[in-house]
């Protein structure tokens, strides 16, 4: 199981903030939120991010001042940087990609757009760390946007639902045993039950809806996702 990009969201007003990263946690990806250069230079120092999402006006040190120092720094030089702000000027925007900015969004900016930017400065800077879209039969799971569809439906799957099918999708044909995928899904939560895998497989069942037949049980073994469990013809 891939581990979701974190996204280090460098930004001053609190609302602001705090939308990005709902619509970040929404869409597969890990933010945290940093309001101005010395929070922000502390979380880098802690864990580096995949992505950072810097506004341009701080409180302290601006965006851009903050944007050269990490691209000189051995240790964040790789990390992708988009800029925000509320300025649209094009001698901003050249200031800001001068500063070492990948990219530059201009406030009000929608979701979307954010996402599809995000996406893009990952793919181009960090391949690994935009997760591909699994497919199998016409079960499609896409890990970036969150999204199951069979043939072509939505199916609606609940947290531990959706990682519990990336990660049978992604390991398919092989049995695995409850143990296993309390130990890969949930982590190591010792406190839990096995039964609690059987609960999570009964509703990711029930999401699937048609393609639930590919979740098989194996006696006493444990759970596998085939494609055998398919109709002929439905392969
Ligand atoms: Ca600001």
């Amino acid at each position: 199981m891939r581990k979701l990009p974190r996204v280090l969201v460098v930004e001053d007003e609190p609302a602001i903030a705090e939308l990005i990263a709902v619509n970040l946690r929404h869409n597969g990806f890990a933010p945290t939120i940093a309001p101005d250069g010395v929070v922000a230079q502390r979380e880098l120092d802690d864990v580096l991010p995949d992505v950072i999402l810097l506004d341009w006006m701080l409180p302290g040190e601006s965006g851009a001042v903050l944007a050269r120092r990490w691209r000189q720094h051995e240790r964040t030089k790789g990390v992708p940087i988009l800029m925000l702000t509320a300025r649209s000027d094009e001698a901003d925007k050249i200031q800001g990609l001068d500063a070492g900015a990948d990219d530059y969004i201009t406030k009000p900016f929608s979701t979307q757009e954010l996402l599809a930017r995000i996406r893009a400065v990952l793919r181009r800077r960090a391949p690994q760390t935009v997760s591909e879209s699994v497919h199998i039969g016409d079960l499609h799971l896409d890990a970036a946007t969150h999204r199951v569809l069979f043939r072509a439906q939505e199916c609606k799957l609940g947290p531990t639902e959706f990682k519990l099918l990336h990660y049978l999708m992604t390991h398919a044909e092989r049995v695995h045993a409850r143990g296993t995928l309390l130990d890969k899904v949930w982590g190591d939560h010792v406190y839990i039950e096995e039964r609690t895998v059987d609960v999570h497989i009964k509703r990711l069942r029930e999401a699937l809806g048609q393609a639930a037949v590919m979740v098989e049980t194996v006696r006493g073994a444990g759970y596998r996702l085939t494609i055998q469990g398919l109709p002929a013809g439905q392969q």
